[in-house]
């Protein structure tokens, strides 16, 4: 007998994991080895879009893992499988190679997943040996919980947010536990198939998903892998003081170290966050979306540390207008958008979640979207907000809703080109959170920004990047430009710095997206 652990990409953590705690509980009740299995599924990276970014930030971190679980007499074996249809016989043939019985593993919400998960258990059923508990993880409060009087889903965050605190607030789910060092280790090593998967390792990476050497090295740079880093990287958000801007290929916590100022209260990066968290040139938020995309720490971790900040007067602080209550409701945008794709499966299938916008006109052109690809539109904040993201594998919220924006109304482009491209070049791609993001934007999506209310870049550049910091570095064709000349060149000034002129005008562009979201299917 044993029991087994199917980590996914959610949840690449050791602590406050729910599946692994359930799973190491029941290993120790019943003295039987536990074991850890990762299986590399390519084609399903293929079919979503994921990022050559965010699997190798998975190899990293599961090598970090395997080294954690192996000191608590876990091996953790890595296969690669194709093709993805049988992937629920494949584990359940690795399982039955070790003559397990029990398998645990975390919900992943996307259709795809569920459907295959849906599998694995009709199969384990048919064939009698195998028993398999899926538990919900990913979330602060768990998807069912937070429902409409009428025992409905919430599509508008605000409602969403305040049935959510409650939650929070009265009835916290308590961490789950770290797995506990199995007892029977001598067994576990000597064992004759057991012992080998100590041996197992983590390959350097999964074919057509190889980065260039200079992008693998930055992304290591600037994310580095495992539990302790996210931590650090908490602790940093929470204790440090915020520095001007950061940007490029700079190690985070290298830099927070260098000004590390234990308990600043209200000078620390939370404690600034209400007022400073949209300045895209400003390092004010907390760069955990890699982590928790990732599962590398758990969004319940993260908000328990917080409430028990000592600024954190007491736990109602959440739903305060503080830096403290601010953050909390911004990861709450986190579980509502999860809690989203798990009530209304159709927005991972390509939908719009307001269907009325099905039939919106969209225009088709390879250069306007190829040119917002590159971050070379000629509108300053959009390019800048591109080229970070092309950079760090990491966008700042504003820039991702302003250049998200600007691609749906100003470039009238469809917003699944772009939430496309976001997972491709993003280390945090997250389908529930990006396809919110990207439908919220786009004024398709649950409580969007109502169509008519279309972001003017020129104004937002000023608002969010007032030192200009953030363009010239990103924009290094512009670093000598100051004021409105940089927010908005000229198109004669943009010629002779040999940046590019922008293809449409803001207020025209405005009045088309207008007219097309007004009666979808017109010109
Ligand atoms: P902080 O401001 O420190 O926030 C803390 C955490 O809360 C974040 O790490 C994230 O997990 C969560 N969070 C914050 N804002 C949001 C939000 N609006 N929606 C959902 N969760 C939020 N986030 C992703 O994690 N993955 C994505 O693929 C993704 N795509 C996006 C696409 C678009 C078009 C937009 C507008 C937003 C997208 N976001 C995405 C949300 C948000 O931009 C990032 O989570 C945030 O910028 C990450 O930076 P941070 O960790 O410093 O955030």
């Amino acid at each position: 007998d044993a029991v087994v652990y199917w980590m996914r990409m959610e949840d690449l953590r050791v602590n406050d994991n729910r599946a692994l705690s359930r799973a190491s509980e029941l290993a120790v009740k019943n003295k039987i080895p536990l074991l850890a299995l990762f299986v590399l599924s390519p084609q399903d990276y293929i079919a979503h879009d994921r990022s050559p970014r965010r699997i190798d930030f998975t190899l990293r971190n599961l090598r970090v893992i395997q080294k954690s679980l192996a000191e608590l007499h876990i091996p953790l074996h890595v296969v690669s499988h194709s093709p993805r249809t049988t992937l629920p016989s494949k584990v359940l043939s690795i399982l039955a190679e070790w003559n397990a019985n029990h398998l645990f593993a975390n919900i992943e919400y996307e259709v795809d997943e569920l459907r295959r998960d849906v599998k694995i258990c009709e199969l384990a059923r048919k064939e009698g040996k195998v028993q398999c508990t899926f538990v919900h993880d990913k979330c602060v409060i768990t998807p069912g919980l937070v429902k409409t009087k009428e025992g409905r889903a919430y599509t508008v965050y605000s409602p969403f947010l305040r049935a959510w605190i409650p939650h929070l607030v009265d009835k916290p789910d308590p961490l789950a536990c770290a797995p506990s060092p199995q007892p029977n280790a001598k067994s576990i090593h000597d064992h004759h198939v057991f012992g080998k998967l100590f041996e197992s390792t983590v390959p350097e990476y999964v074919e057509g998903f190889k980065l260039e050497s200079d992008d693998a090295q930055q992304m290591e740079i600037c994310w580095k892998a495992g539990e302790d880093v996210a931590s650090e990287m908490l602790n940093r958000f929470l204790h440090t003081k915020a520095r001007s801007s950061q940007f490029g290929a700079s190690d985070p916590l290298e830099d927070g170290a260098k000004m590390v100022e234990k308990n600043p209260g209200k000078e620390s990066r939370i404690g600034k966050y209400k007022d400073a968290r949209d300045r895209v040139d400003a390092d004010t938020t907390s760069r955990l979306s890699p982590y928790l995309a990732a599962g590398i720490i758990s969004a319940r971790q993260c908000i328990r540390a917080t409430v028990e900040l000592p600024s954190s007067k007491n736990k109602v602080d959440v739903s305060r207008d503080t830096g403290v209550g601010r953050w909390v409701q911004e990861v709450a945008w986190r579980d509502f958008y999860t809690h989203v794709l798990a009530n209304f499966p159709r927005v991972s299938m390509g939908r719009p979640f307001q269907e009325k916008f099905a039939d919106v006109e969209w225009e088709t052109n390879e250069e306007h979207l190829q040119a917002w690809k590159d971050g070379k539109t000629g509108v300053p904040i959009v390019d800048a907000s591109m080229r970070q993201a092309k950079t760090m594998g990491w966008m700042h919220n504003r820039g991702r809703m302003i250049a998200a924006m600007y691609l749906t109304k100003d470039l009238m482009i469809d917003w699944r080109l772009g939430e496309k491209h976001f997972m491709e070049v993003l280390i945090d791609g997250d389908l529930a959170s990006n396809n919110g993001g990207w439908q919220w934007s786009a004024s398709t999506g649950v409580d969007p920004a109502p169509y008519f209310r279309i972001f003017n870049p020129y104004t937002q550049s000023q608002k969010v990047d007032p030192t200009g910091e953030y363009i010239r570095h990103f924009v290094p064709e512009l670093e000598k430009l100051r004021g409105d000349e940089l927010h908005h060149p000229s198109p004669k000034l943009a010629e002779k710095l040999g940046y590019p002129v922008p293809f449409v005008r803001h207020d025209e562009a405005r009045e088309r997206a207008i007219r097309r979201y007004k009666t979808p299917g017109s010109k």
